[in-house]
């Protein structure tokens, strides 16, 4: 039966980010010829809604309010589950990112409905969206479905692929007032660290440094090796606490969960925790001193050096290319 989905666009420094397009393909899978409808919020953001339905949303609902410029957990939920009280949604799809992660079980909670979350691949099976989901740390998987009642989803990106942009397609766009009061925090200034280039939840290419690294300076090459591939640098929990790269970087069960098409371990051993966020990385090359380091069981491709020596290497034969 053809459905109504709800799906939240996550907007970052003004633009929408790469999850809110996989999240409109989740939608179009779960919608059955039914309606996606896009939802944006902020305090100035109807200039994205036609992005939103170039990428499929069949319409979309703007609410734009001073409170919706920063995330706060309390203003965001308000005014979703204003949206949801007109809309009557019977899925509602956000990013696992850390705003999906934060706003979606309470609104699961207060909407009295089931929360699935960091789906990885959805099907449909008898009009019921089953979603896929890593357990163990990502050791397995499992199929879980909502039996009955409105159903919260929160997608991992990276794996659900987005539709190809159609700027031919169109929708409408609405806007919506929502009224928010009583707000427990207000956010008086954003002060982000300039860590420059790709987004690590979102990139493609991730050059990722452990304790072998051995220094900050020695993740010099390996920045040079990510730039040249349009990638991102990442970093094991030995880097991070090594102090040779910010926290920010840190990939894993403590970390930041990564999916990209390439994922470079550079000395990183390959801890259980380690795997935990990039395992699931669809190639991974591995670079080790120690041919028995864990983490060439999970590597497709596996290089015993010095990575010293090997990564001025690789990246001279990537610029010669
Ligand atoms: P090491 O284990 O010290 O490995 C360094 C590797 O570099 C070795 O394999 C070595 O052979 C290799 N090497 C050294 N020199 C060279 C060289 N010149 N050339 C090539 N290779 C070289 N870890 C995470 O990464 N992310 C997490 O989110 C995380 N969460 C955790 C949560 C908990 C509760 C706990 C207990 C631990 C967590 N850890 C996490 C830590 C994890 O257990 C490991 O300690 C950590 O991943 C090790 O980092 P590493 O691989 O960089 O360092």
């Amino acid at each position: 039966m053809a459905k109504k989905i709800v799906v939240v666009g996550e907007v970052r420094d003004g633009e929408l980010r790469n999850v809110s397009f996989e999240a409109i393909a989740a939608g179009k899978t779960v919608a059955d010829g039914g309606e996606v409808v896009g939802v944006l919020l902020g305090e100035n953001v109807s200039g994205l809604s036609e992005t939103l339905i170039h990428y499929g949303a069949d319409r979309v609902v703007v609410v734009n309010h001073k409170d919706l410029k920063s995330y706060t957990t309390d203003a965001y939920q308000q005014a979703l589950l204003q949206v949801f009280d007109v809309e009557n949604p019977e899925v509602v799809i956000l990013g696992h990112t850390a705003i999906g992660k934060d706003v979606t079980p309470r609104l699961a909670m207060k909407a009295n409905a089931g929360l699935i979350s960091d789906a990885v691949a959805i099907e449909v099976e008898a009009g019921k969206p089953i979603f896929t989901r890593p357990i163990y740390s990502g050791k397995a998987f499992e199929k879980k479905k909502v039996n009955e009642g409105v159903v919260f989803a929160t997608i991992r990106p990276n794996n659900i692929a987005a539709l190809d942009i159609d700027p031919s397609r169109s929708g409408d766009v609405s806007t919506l007032t929502v009224d928010i009061k009583d707000l427990r925090t207000t956010i008086r200034d954003v002060v982000r660290k300039a860590t420059g280039g790709v987004d690590l939840s979102e990139a493609n290419v991730i050059v990722a440094g452990g304790r072998g690294v051995k220094s900050k300076e020695g993740f010099g090459p390996l920045k040079e090796l990510a730039d040249l591939l349009g990638g991102a640098v990442g970093a094991s929990r030995g880097a991070c606490d090594a102090d040779y790269c910010d926290y920010g970087l840190q990939i894993g069960q403590t970390g930041k969960v990564v999916t990209p098409d390439l994922y470079f371990a550079i000395g990183i051993s390959g801890a259980i925790q380690h795997l935990a966020g990039m395992s699931n990385s669809k190639v991974i090359v591995a670079i080790n001193k120690d041919p028995e380091a864990p983490i060439f069981e999970v590597a497709d491709y596996g290089i015993v050096g010095d990575l010293f020596e090997i990564v001025p290497i690789l990246t001279q034969e990537l610029k010669n290319s």
